[in-house]
């Protein structure tokens, strides 16, 4: 086996890179990958029992503004036209979300123009605004967006479940990610460019992994030592992308950072169709799962069986030792041994050409739009130079 750069890990970062440097540079790219199947969290496949395209890993939504990621994206796949709209249920009532005017009109029981709504918002977010300060942490950040009762009624209790963390805790950049409009606009994304893989997450990864010159291997973990391309192997000797954890990498030498995870308790119900919708959000904490997904929404286009759905219901947890890591949390003390291990992240991309990134490498609540953009820059500023000299 020929190995010009070694990715460990063949989610959207890793595949980006891997592809790049085999059409550019022309090299012997070898894949690592721990699962027995490509593509990290980005992976649906067809039910074998309905043929419904199944999110493997939770709903994924393909949404961009980025021209240079929307480009390369289309090289491999097409996308159908999907807008995502969600649905939050709440005491027995369903809200469009992200909080809109037709949230908050149906909430306070009113019929509000987006002058007379922003005024209310304002005076609800007078606490906040009161304190004087930019809100750093999400309860702050929301309660000066929205104002409490919004708050305490969709962002509280969803939160508490999806985190598990102190609200004052959590960045304020995750509930940013939400926008909040003084329209009946209720599309979740406001991207120029959105949709589902016109063939399903699996073909899109694959084509993008499709080259002589890539090797993909299964199975091989590059910490653990399993197959031949281990760390002891690699470093210092060929060039690395490592998209696994970023803790992991250093084995956790400054602690672990702390990572959600999700369980997935997935079903085949005998109905041509569950919500109406491809996801509803229970905000309420008297429900322990977060949402339904109901995945059949997702391709309008295709034709499924009108006698049998398949749902997921999501529920979040702290990733424990053995558990995929979804999502990182990025408490206080998280911020503060990222810190030291970025420092240590740099010392390694420049004394051992190891470089680190994807969600899980570089510890950032990324989108896979934004994923594939750092891998696009990491492949030209970082990779390219290396294979170069
Ligand atoms: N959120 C919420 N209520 C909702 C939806 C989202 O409080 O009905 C908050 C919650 O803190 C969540 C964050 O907004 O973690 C970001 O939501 P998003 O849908 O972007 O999360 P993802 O789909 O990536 O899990």
């Amino acid at each position: 086996m020929r190995a010009d750069l070694v990715v460990v890990g063949s989610g959207l970062f890793g595949a980006t890179v891997a592809q790049r440097a085999a059409e550019e540079l022309g090299i012997d790219v070898v894949v690592l990958e721990a699962r027995d199947h490509p593509g990290g969290n980005v992976w649906s496949q067809a039910d074998p029992a309905t043929g419904i395209e199944v999110h493997t890993y939770g709903s994924h939504i393909f949404h961009t503004s980025d021209e240079r990621v929307w480009a390369y994206v289309n090289r491999f796949t097409a996308f159908n036209g999907y807008q995502h709209r969600v649905w939050a249920q709440h005491r027995g009532e369903v809200y469009p979300m992200p909080i809109n005017l037709g949230t908050i009109n149906q909430f306070f029981r009113t019929a509000m123009g987006p002058d007379q709504a922003r005024s209310l918002l304002r005076e609800q977010a007078a606490e906040a605004a009161r304190a004087g300060e930019e809100p750093t942490s999400l309860e702050d950040k929301a309660v000066s967006l929205i104002g409490r009762p919004l708050y305490e009624a969709f962002i509280r209790d969803y939160t508490a479940k999806q985190w598990q963390t102190d609200p004052a805790e959590l960045p304020a950049s995750i509930i940013t990610r939400l926008p909040v409009r003084l329209t009946y606009d209720s599309r979740y994304f406001s991207d120029r460019y959105e949709g589902i893989p016109l063939g399903g997450y699996a073909a899109w990864v694959e084509a993008m992994l499709d080259s002589p010159r890539i090797e993909v291997r299964l199975g091989e973990d590059f910490l653990a030592g399993l197959g031949p391309l281990t760390r002891e192997a690699c470093v210092g000797r060929v060039p690395v992308v490592y998209t696994g954890a970023l803790d992991r990498y250093f084995d956790s030498c400054f602690g672990e950072l702390s990572w959600r995870t999700l369980d997935m308790e997935t079903e085949v119900v005998p109905t041509g169709d569950f919500q109406g919708t491809a996801v509803i959000n229970q905000v309420d904490a008297s429900v322990p799962w977060t949402r339904v997904h109901e995945f059949r929404h997702y391709h309008p286009e295709r034709s499924y069986p009108d006698d049998a759905t398949v749902i997921t219901r999501e529920y979040s947890r702290d990733a424990g030792a053995g558990d995929e890591p979804y999502y990182p949390v990025g408490t206080s003390r998280d911020r503060q041994r990222l810190v030291r291990y970025q420092e240590l992240a740099a010392r390694e991309q420049e004394r051992s050409r190891v470089v680190l990134g994807g969600r899980l490498g570089s510890y950032r609540y990324l989108d896979m739009d934004k994923t594939v953009a750092a891998a696009l820059d990491c492949f030209e500023q970082v990779v390219r130079p290396w294979l170069r000299s």
